[in-house]
Parts: structure tokens; C-alpha cells; sequence
């Protein structure tokens, strides 16, 4: 399968250029696995190649192939803005809008080198020059995949690549358990696994890796837990208290939105998060089953997107403010959540 945007990404990276790869803020599974992979793609043909992300990611992340050559505006904005200045062309990987990168994202909008969009999320803004955006497909890393192959690249793709393209998939797809799973999900990882993942390390890496700090933030997420019955809802709140007491690090929280969804009938599960440092922010999380749109709501109430069964968003307020706020409009939805 042959298109016309794949074409001109041929032209584009035909010659060696000075290329930039930014995941989004706070970068999960799907962000930094594929903003490697494309990389170690780019640096073996032969380009200059940098990923900026805006900041760090879970500690469970670090042992992606080439995560050491990652550069954080957060600790080196300088560099960062001289390295996008020198660029030619810039990917952006894993979102669609460029409020996902913070102030990164001035430098990207004002800087002359080609933007290229490789992203699943919905309604994609229209900042970039070429834009590969498909929701239907479950991670940028498997998109990626089908770039690489329509590219005429799939040759290219060492065990390198490849754990980091599986990466992405596996946490995209909760380990295949989500509906964004097709046959071609699983056609694709059978050929990343002939390519050399080795898929128990790697899900052991990523899930099996917690410092006991994980597993207190989650009894005490669980210990808070809460149902609407009538609406087919959980929520779950964290406070900065909690995650001072049991010694909080980033990525502890997360996946911890998905245990709602394990109680039997409950459609929608959502977590409140106080932000460790910022007074009043609140970070949410949201996960449904079936056709209940978490993007919708995030996008309607709380700042944010992301899609049908996953998204997340923040506002800014008192925890019990912001829980109240949600208990108020989630019976807007009473009759998506309660038809079956
Ligand atoms: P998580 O709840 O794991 O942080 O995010 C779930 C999904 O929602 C991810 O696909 C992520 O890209 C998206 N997402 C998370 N936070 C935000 C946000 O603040 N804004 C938008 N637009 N999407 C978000
Ligand atoms: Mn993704």
C-alpha cells in the first residue's frame, strides 16, 4: 500500500538531513518507543538525529534501547533551541496538538524546518507540513510500523527497532487486552518477534520493576476507592500527602485507573492525582469499556483528550473541589453509561 504522504516522506528523508524527534510531555510506553525506534531507524540511514522530549519519563522506561541519548528541555532548554533552530525536519510523535509539549512548542511552531505528525489520537490540530494521523490504529508505534514497511524500510528493522516498536504496543494495548487490538496488531508483533524481541524481558521491564513506594501509592489509591453505582462508575483519588508518605516516584500512579475497571458492571473508571509539587493541580485519568468516550469527557470537563477507552486531562483546584465538579457532571451521562 502506497500513499501520497509516503511518498513525499521518501523525498523528504531521501538525502541526510538534521533531524528532530519530540515525544509528548510526560512521556508513556507509545511516546518514547516510538520516538526511538524512528531514531535508530533515521541515525542508520544516516542522519543526524535528536530526541527532545519536554520532560523525563517513568523510571521504567530507561531501559529502552538508546533512551541515554534522550535530550530534556526541562534541564537543557538551550540546547534544545539551538538543536530545533539547526534543524530540518522535525517529528512529533504520539500527539496532535502542540499544547501537549509545553513551551516546547513555540520553538517547533516558529522554527522553518519541515514538521511531520505521526500520531493516533483524534482530531488532530494542523500545525504540521505532512500528517500521518490514524485513531483507528491502537499506538504511534504500530502506525510507525506501517510507515516503515510502506516506506520500502522494513528490512531495516533490527532488534533495536523492534523492541522499541513492541514497546509501544504492549503499553498502548494494555498488553492486548484492549479493544484496539486487530488480527494486524498481532500479525505485526509476530514479525517484531522474529526480528528479536524478546517479549517476557520486556514486559517484565516495564511491569514487574516496582519499588515497594508503587505498591503502597496503589493500596492507597484502592484503599480510596469509590463507586456510583447507578452510573456504572469508579473513581480514585491521590493526595500529596499519600505520595509524600509512601515516598512517591513518577510513573507509581500509573495503570493504577485500570483496577476500576476490574469491579464487575463498572463502564467508567477515573483517578485524581494532586500533583506532587504544584499547589492545586490535579492530574485525571480516565478509562472506559465499550463505547463510552473518556476523550469526549476529558475534552468536555477537564482540559484534556486522548481516546474512546483512554484519556486524561488536569484541572486546577482542591482535590475534593474538582472530585465534587466530576460527581456533578458525570449524570450528564447516565444514559451512555447505563445502556448496555
Ligand atoms: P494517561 O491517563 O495514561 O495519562 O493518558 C491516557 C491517554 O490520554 C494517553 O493516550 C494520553 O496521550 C492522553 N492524555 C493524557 N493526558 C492528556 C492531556 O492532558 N491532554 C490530552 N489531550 N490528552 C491526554
Ligand atoms: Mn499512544
Amino acid at each position: 500500500m502506497k500513499n501520497k504522504n509516503t511518498s513525499i516522506l521518501k523525498g523528504l528523508i531521501s538525502d541526510k538531513k538534521k533531524v528532530v524527534i519530540v515525544p509528548h510531555t510526560s512521556p508513556d510506553g507509545d511516546a518514547i518507543g516510538s520516538s526511538l525506534a524512528l531514531m535508530h531507524l533515521l541515525k542508520n540511514m544516516g542522519h543526524t538525529v535528536n530526541v527532545l522530549s519536554p520532560n523525563q519519563p517513568p523510571y521504567f522506561l530507561k531501559w529502552s534501547p538508546g533512551f541515554e541519548e534522550i535530550i530534556y528541555y526541562e534541564f537543557d532548554e538551550e540546547k534544545c533551541s539551538k538543536i530545533i533552530n539547526n534543524s530540518d525536519l522535525i517529528f512529533t510523535l504520539d500527539f496532535n496538538d502542540l499544547n501537549r509539549i509545553g513551551e516546547l512548542g513555540n520553538l517547533v511552531k516558529s522554527s522553518s524546518s519541515k514538521i511531520i505528525m505521526i500520531d493516533h489520537h483524534q482530531n488532530p490540530n494542523d500545525y504540521a507540513d505532512l500528517i500521518f494521523s490514524k485513531p483507528d490504529i491502537g499506538s504511534t508505534c504500530e502506525l510507525l510500523y506501517e510507515i516503515i514497511t510502506q516506506l520500502g524500510y522494513k528490512e531495516l528493522i533490527n532488534s533495536k527497532i523492534a523492541s522499541c516498536l513492541y514497546l509501544g504496543i504492549m503499553t498502548d494495548t494494555g498488553s492486548f487486552q484492549y479493544s484496539n487490538v486487530t488480527s494486524r496488531t498481532h500479525e505485526i508483533v509476530a514479525d517484531l518477534i522474529k526480528n528479536g524481541v524478546d517479549q517476557s524481558e520486556i514486559y517484565n521491564k516495564v511491569y514487574n520493576d516496582a519499588s515497594k513506594s508503587k505498591l503502597k501509592v496503589l493500596g492507597c489509591a484502592l484503599s480510596n476507592l469509590k463507586q456510583i453505582k447507578e452510573l456504572n462508575t469508579a473513581y480514585m483519588y491521590l493526595k500529596r500527602k499519600d505520595l509524600k508518605e509512601f515516598d512517591f516516584k513518577k510513573g507509581d500512579s500509573e495503570g493504577i485507573v485500570n483496577y476500576g475497571l476490574s469491579l464487575k458492571n463498572i463502564k467508567f473508571s477515573v483517578i485524581f492525582i494532586e500533583d506532587f509539587e504544584v499547589e492545586n493541580k490535579i492530574k485525571i485519568s480516565f478509562r472506559s469499556q465499550g463505547d463510552f468516550s473518556c476523550n469526549k469527557f476529558a475534552n468536555n470537563h477537564f482540559n484534556g483528550g486522548g481516546h474512546t477507552n483512554a484519556a486524561g486531562g488536569i484541572d486546577k483546584g482542591p482535590i475534593e473541589e474538582i472530585i465534587n465538579k466530576f460527581k456533578e457532571v458525570i449524570n450528564q451521562y447516565k444514559e451512555e453509561l447505563t445502556n448496555n
